[in-house]
């Protein structure tokens, strides 16, 4: 396909916060954007150009959506492999829908990230009790017990520390199959977001550093406080897996830095990303611009940082009744979702907070940095 030119529609499957950044970015180099969710008012559909409100796997509604569409892209990832189809018989997909089968199913993807020489903690399909039996006899404890499919910031996963852990775990999480990871004690979890142009140039961001709370990201700090070698690692881990998928589109790669150094993969995500947040404020071109770049056939630019930054999450209502005080402090630059309701554990928003190139402080100064937002640093 030749590049996707102004006011051409862009649909994107998913309503949240990743498809309303998408959306705000998409608008900036002249598209349209329509909307694919099952939510009424969702964030993205309000800044968005139109909105489908359907079930994801309705084959009449998939249908009228690819034809108003020129291009289709995700937010979302968990469309069955029947509406991928569809919707790839009638407009381009980016990225494929083989691409997408790959990241919806941990066994798939971890199978898929070892063939392409990516390591992983290592890991065992779980069918029966008795064959989470033998992986934990291999695999030894503690470990992790997770779902194969549909599982997000926590949800669907377990720590098995002892042989009694085993059989209620394996009742409670559903759907089986199920997979166990033999558990990583990371010294940090890492990321690198990477965009994949329709002509294969590629254009990855700085490598970040994640710090997770009650299982939801809490902060990203631009760049990671690692070794080069470290950094350079998951660098060529994350070109190595976007080159394997023949991916078009954006990328996530979540990985663990163990206590030896070593970079294991832990998921990826093709899509933007929370651990990607920083980059508007931080770049020229933001994970979300790449996303649409890559997806509408423009040259990709560098990923370059102009800033270090740090991004904390606002998640819930706690955070959202700090939002005058953060409104208030300078330095942080405030971004809301649009979310009518503040349930707790919702990914509400986010905050930025940028710093000379170089020049991330240590944890004080961070604190102090981000004002109210500070304490938990
Ligand atoms: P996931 O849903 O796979 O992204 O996992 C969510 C979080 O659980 C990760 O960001 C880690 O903090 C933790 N976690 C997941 N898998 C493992 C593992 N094999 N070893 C240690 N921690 C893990």
């Amino acid at each position: 396909m030749t590049a996707l030119p102004p006011n051409a529609t862009i649909g994107l499957v998913g309503g949240g916060q990743l498809g309303r950044m998408s959306a705000l970015a998409a608008a900036r180099l002249g598209y349209r954007c329509h909307i694919l969710t099952r939510e009424v008012d969702s964030p993205a559909a309000q800044v968005s150009h139109a909105v489908t409100i359907s079930d994801y796997s309705d084959p009449v509604s998939l249908r009228a959506f690819a034809e108003a569409v020129d291009v289709i892209s995700f937010e979302f990832e968990n469309v069955s492999a029947e509406g991928l189809d569809l919707l790839a018989s009638i407009k381009p997909v980016r990225p494929a829908p083989s691409v997408l089968r790959i990241s919806q199913d941990r066994l798939a993807e971890k199978s898929f990230l070892n063939g392409a020489g990516a390591a992983t903690a290592p890991w065992a399909p779980v069918h029966s009790l008795d064959e989470l039996q033998e992986a934990v006899a291999r695999l030894g404890l503690p470990a992790v017990l997770k779902t194969t499919r549909l599982g997000y910031d926590g949800k669907g996963q377990a720590m098995l520390r002892s042989p009694d852990d085993l059989a209620p775990a394996f009742e409670r999480l559903d759907p089986k199959p199920l997979v166990l990871e033999g558990f990583v004690d990371f010294a940090m979890e890492i990321s690198v977001v990477i965009a994949r142009g329709v002509d294969g140039t590629i254009s990855a961001f700085d490598t970040v550093e994640n710090r997770h709370k009650a299982h939801i990201l809490d902060l990203t700090f631009a760049p990671a406080r690692v070794a080069e070698a470290v950094s350079a690692a998951a660098q060529a881990t994350a070109r190595r897996v976007a080159e394997a998928l023949d991916l078009v589109g954006l990328l996530a790669v979540e990985m663990f830095v163990d206590r030896t150094g070593r970079v294991l993969v832990n998921e990826i995500a093709p899509r933007p990303h929370n651990s990607g947040h920083w980059t508007i404020d931080a770049c020229p071109a933001s994970q979300f611009e790449m996303h649409i770049r890559s997806i509408a056939g423009l040259p990709l630019p560098p990923a370059v940082r102009h800033s270090d930054a740090v991004m904390k999450n606002l998640v819930g209502p706690a955070d959202v009744a700090l939002w005058p005080e953060i409104l208030a402090t300078p330095g942080l630059i405030p971004h809301l979702y649009g979310k009518a309701e503040a349930r707790e554990g919702r990914k509400m928003g986010h905050v930025n907070r940028l710093f000379p190139r170089g020049g991330l402080p240590g944890e004080f100064g961070i604190r102090d940095a981000l004002g109210v937002l500070g304490s938990d640093v």
